[in-house]
């Protein structure tokens, strides 16, 4: 079964089973809300550092306006950046380290599709945009976090119906 083609039920006590829709990124963003931490391409590293360490993010959306995403950043941009140019990169520009091609989702893409772009794109966090607009950021730990809930409220599901409620 591909997590596509997925659906959740969950059985009452009159035996009527109702079909949960898969859970969409609209779902997480209903629940963290649409903030998004960014950056300008000209601030420094040394700006970034402080901004990521200040907003306990491990990415900022890199935006010239703060509505289109221009870019990301993450720890592991500057990380590898240090290895290769030591203590000087702390005044590179934000946007000689960022990355340019930048994958995005939207409100209406299913969470599971998303838990397998991060995958398989091997990063933590995609920006939301509507509109080609920001309109939020999910982390790999939003994903987490919301399937997690997901399989706590089906587990209950399951043993009230075993225990005939
Ligand atoms: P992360 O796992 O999010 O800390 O990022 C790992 C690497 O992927 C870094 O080089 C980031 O700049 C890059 N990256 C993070 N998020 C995205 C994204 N949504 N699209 C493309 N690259 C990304």
């Amino acid at each position: 079964m591909t997590p596509e083609h997925r659906t959740w039920h969950h059985w009452t006590s009159d035996v009527t089973c109702v079909t949960l829709e898969p859970m969409q990124v609209r779902d997480l963003l209903r629940r963290k809300g649409s903030d998004v931490v960014t950056i300008v391409p000209g601030a420094t590293v040394s700006d970034a550092l402080a901004l990521l360490a200040e907003q306990r993010v491990g990415a900022v959306v890199v935006s010239d306006d703060g509505h289109r995403v221009d870019g990301i950043l993450s720890e592991r941009d500057i990380v590898r950046r240090l290895a290769r140019d030591g203590a000087a990169t702390i005044d590179q520009a934000v946007s000689t380290l960022m990355t340019t091609d930048v994958v995005t989702c939207t409100p209406d893409d299913g969470v599971d599709q998303l838990m397998a772009t991060m995958t398989e794109g091997r990063f933590r966090h995609v920006p939301v945009t509507e509109l080609g607009l920001l309109a939020g950021i999910i982390s790999i730990g939003d994903v987490v976090n919301a399937r997690v809930r997901e399989l706590e409220q089906e587990t209950h599901h399951l043993t009230n119906y075993i225990s005939g409620y």
